[in-house]
C-alpha cells in the first residue's frame, strides 16, 4: 500500500492537526491506493466496504458554480460525511481522495478494485449552461437514457480525455473485458442507483420541501470513471452549481449532510437486500 491513513492516527497525535472530520473521526476510513502489483493484495470483496469517490480535485476543478463554489469541494465535503455516515451504519469506507488532489478517472476505480471494496459511489454536482437547471439525478453505468444524459458524461469525462491526450489512451482489449465485466454488475447498480435515488430525493424533499427538489430521475450513461469498476457502481449528481439558489444550498454544511445521509442509507438498503438474498437458499 502507498498511502494508509487510519483516521483514528490521526485524532491520537499532538497536537491534533486541523482535520476536516467531526469530532468523532471515523476509524474505519482509509484512503486507499492499489499496491505496484495489485495482483499481490488478497483482500476479499465485501458488500460492507464501501468506496467513496469525490469527483475531481487539484487542477480539475469539475463544475464552477455562478458565486464561484467548486465542484472539487463541494464533493470531498459530502464524501466526508458520507463516510461518516456509513461507518456510523457498520461500514468500512475507502476513500478514493482525502485532499485537494488531481487523480486520474482510471485511477480510481483501480483504488476501488484493488481496496476489497464491495460497492462504488462516486459523488458530483452538475452544471449546465442555462442557470434554469436544477435538481438531482443517480446515474449508472451503460448507454446514455437520452441527450441530457449524454451530455454529463461528456462533461464528467472531460478529465479522461485530458490523460488520453498526455499519452493515456486506452488498450481496445482491456475496455473490451471492462464492458464484459460491466455486463455482470449492472443490474445490481442499477438497483443501487434506485435505492440511493430514492432515498436522496426523499431525504431532500423530507429535509427542504418537495417543490425545492426537483427529481430528475435514474438515468444510465457512459461514465470513465465507472468503466473499470468491478463491483456495482454509480455516479451521483447532486444539484446544479450553476443554479443560484441550488449553488448555494450546495455549499452548507445543511444540504451536504442531507445528502451524505441519503447515501449512506440508500447503500444500507441495497446491502440489506443483497444479504438477504444471499442468506435465502
Ligand atoms: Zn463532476
Amino acid at each position: 500500500m502507498l498511502t494508509l491513513a487510519l483516521l483514528a492516527l490521526l485524532t491520537a497525535c499532538e497536537p491534533a492537526p486541523p482535520s476536516p472530520w467531526p469530532a468523532a473521526a471515523p476509524a474505519a476510513v482509509v484512503v486507499d491506493a492499489p499496491p505496484a502489483d495489485a495482483s499481490e493484495l488478497a483482500l476479499e470483496r465485501s458488500w460492507r466496504r464501501v468506496i467513496v469517490d469525490a469527483g475531481h480535485g487539484g487542477e480539475d476543478t469539475g463544475a464552477e458554480g455562478v458565486s464561484g463554489a467548486l465542484e472539487k469541494d463541494v464533493t470531498l465535503a459530502i464524501a466526508r460525511l458520507t463516510a461518516v455516515e456509513l461507518v456510523r451504519s457498520g461500514f468500512e469506507v475507502v476513500l478514493t481522495r482525502d485532499a485537494d488532489e488531481a487523480l486520474p478517472l482510471p485511477k480510481r476505480s483501480g483504488r476501488g478494485n484493488a481496496s476489497g471494496g464491495g460497492l462504488f459511489l462516486s459523488i458530483h454536482a452538475n452544471s449546465a449552461t442555462t442557470p434554469l437547471a436544477r435538481g438531482v439525478e443517480t446515474y449508472w453505468m451503460d448507454l446514455a437514457s437520452d441527450e441530457a444524459a449524454m451530455r454529463v458524461a461528456e462533461q464528467e469525462n472531460r478529465a479522461a480525455d485530458l490523460a488520453r491526450h498526455a499519452g493515456g489512451e486506452r488498450d481496445p482489449f482491456d475496455a473490451l473485458v471492462a464492458e464484459l465485466r460491466q455486463g455482470a454488475v449492472a443490474l445490481q447498480s442499477r438497483d443501487l442507483a434506485a435505492a440511493v435515488h430514492r432515498e436522496l430525493i426523499g431525504g431532500l424533499r423530507g429535509y427542504y420541501g418537495e417543490e425545492r427538489i426537483l427529481d430528475r430521475g435514474v438515468k444510465t450513461a457512459p461514465f470513465w470513471v465507472l468503466v473499470d469498476s468491478e463491483v456495482p457502481s454509480i455516479l451521483v449528481e447532486v444539484g446544479y452549481l450553476t443554479h443560484p439558489e441550488e449553488e448555494g444550498l450546495l455549499r452548507t454544511r445543511a444540504w451536504q449532510a442531507q445528502v451524505a445521509a441519503a447515501l449512506a442509507a440508500g447503500v444500507s438498503r441495497f446491502v440489506a437486500a443483497v444479504e438477504a438474498s444471499e442468506a435465502s437458499p
